[in-house]
């Protein structure tokens, strides 16, 4: 059995945000019922207990949305009291959540302290950037309140990372981003290029980030990390992390990164499991949690279907020198031919372009970080 885990949208899509790009909600609105309803604490329990039966090591439980918060801080409460009830000594929990920090106050970031959650905040760099996507419910910026949520999780000392959704716009203003995020003392960065809806063309919606802008992005993102890093001063950027990780040896731990699938163990509001955030649509669902175990899910069909669906590599990438480092990236991000199976990623030309302009740094990069580690 292997270390799990499990991504849980105790609110399903709900939002009390209402972001110009989100994912989520393109997602739901494939699916028979966008909402699924909040999930209840006695479908948490089966969720603590699924995990528990089939973990290895570690079983961590991540909470997303939609806006994840929306169950109230009362049912975070009981859940954490339920893991206590149904630990194994043998097993690590770990507790994680995502969150646009709207609702966040003192006694949220006590409780995440308190109980070791480690927090996702999204927050699109300063404030002109940030409001052109991030919106309430109201259509007014949030900037204000996202900050405002940092600086209660820093008063706490609650470990948090910053994720920037990464849009054409965003990608021009990089170095505007990066340098804010270093001023504001932000350390643990993770920049998400924005997905657009499925099904649809790419190139439609205003954030469109095209293959050109990401490219030009990852390069400057890069040359301001390594400045930084040649000067000794390390910032976690979480793809890169994960670039030099692979140089080194190491298995990446982002599952975008790995080159294939793996089942992610996804559970909507009404106790749904699904193989990954970003198929949470009919066809995809392998079962509900209480019915089908996630070995017996991990086995079926439906996971199968999945994970084959990515293993496929295209001739261009068989011919790539840069296949052992990029691996086509994420499937979502892979075109989808006729014949229903997948094909190059959209962003190829982003990556050929990095790749092949900052192969001597990033190696030096490699030489830095083994020289910090030791
Ligand atoms: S679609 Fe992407 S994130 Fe989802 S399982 Fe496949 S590689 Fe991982
Ligand atoms: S750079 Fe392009 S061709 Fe090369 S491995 Fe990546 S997606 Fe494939």
């Amino acid at each position: 059995m292997p270390p799990v885990n499990i991504l849980i949208k105790p609110a399903s899509s709900a939002c009390n945000m209402a972001c110009r790009y989100c994912f989520y909600k393109d997602v739901a609105s494939h699916r028979e019922h966008a909402f699924e309803g909040m999930l209840s604490l006695d479908r948490m329990q089966q969720v603590i207990q699924a995990g528990m039966a089939y973990a290895e090591h570690l079983c961590s439980f991540a909470f997303q949305g939609g806006e994840p918060t929306l169950a109230g801080l009362d049912f975070y409460r009981r859940v954490v009291n339920m893991q206590r009830q149904m630990a194994r000594p043998d097993v690590q929990i770990r507790n994680a959540i995502q969150t646009n920090g709207y609702l966040l106050d003192d006694e949220w970031a006590a409780f995440f302290a308190e109980h070791h959650f480690l927090v996702g905040l999204s927050l699109d760099g300063p404030a002109e950037l940030h409001n052109g996507n991030r919106l309430d419910a109201g259509g007014h910026g949030t900037f204000n309140r996202v900050m405002r949520a940092a600086r209660l999780l820093e008063k706490y000392h609650v470990d948090f990372n910053i994720l920037c959704v990464v849009t054409g716009r965003n990608a021009k203003s990089v170095e505007k981003i990066y340098r804010f995020y270093k001023k504001q003392g932000f350390r643990w960065l993770q920049f998400i290029p924005c997905l657009e809806p499925l099904e649809q063309e790419r190139g439609v919606e205003q954030y469109h980030l095209s293959a050109q802008e990401y490219g030009k992005f990852l390069v400057r993102l890069f040359d301001l990390w390594y400045e930084d890093l040649r000067a000794g001063q390390y910032i976690s950027i979480r793809h890169l992390d994960n670039w030099l990780g692979i140089l080194l040896g190491e298995q990446p731990e982002a599952c975008n990164m790995m080159g294939r699938c793996s089942v992610q163990f996804v559970i909507e509001g009404d106790g749904g499991v699904y193989p990954c955030d970003f198929y949470v649509t009919d066809a995809w669902r392998m079962g509900t949690v209480g019915d089908v175990s996630f070995a017996e899910m991990q086995q079926g069909a439906v996971a199968e279907r999945f994970v084959k669906a990515s293993l496929d590599i295209p001739e261009e990438c068989r011919q790539c020198r840069w296949l052992p480092l990029c691996r086509n990236g994420c499937r979502r991000d892979r075109a989808v031919l006729s014949d229903s199976t997948v094909g190059l990623n959209c962003y190829c030309e982003a990556y050929r372009y990095f790749f092949a302009r900052r192969e001597r740094q990033l190696a030096d990069a490699v030489r830095l970080i083994c020289h910090m580690r030791l």
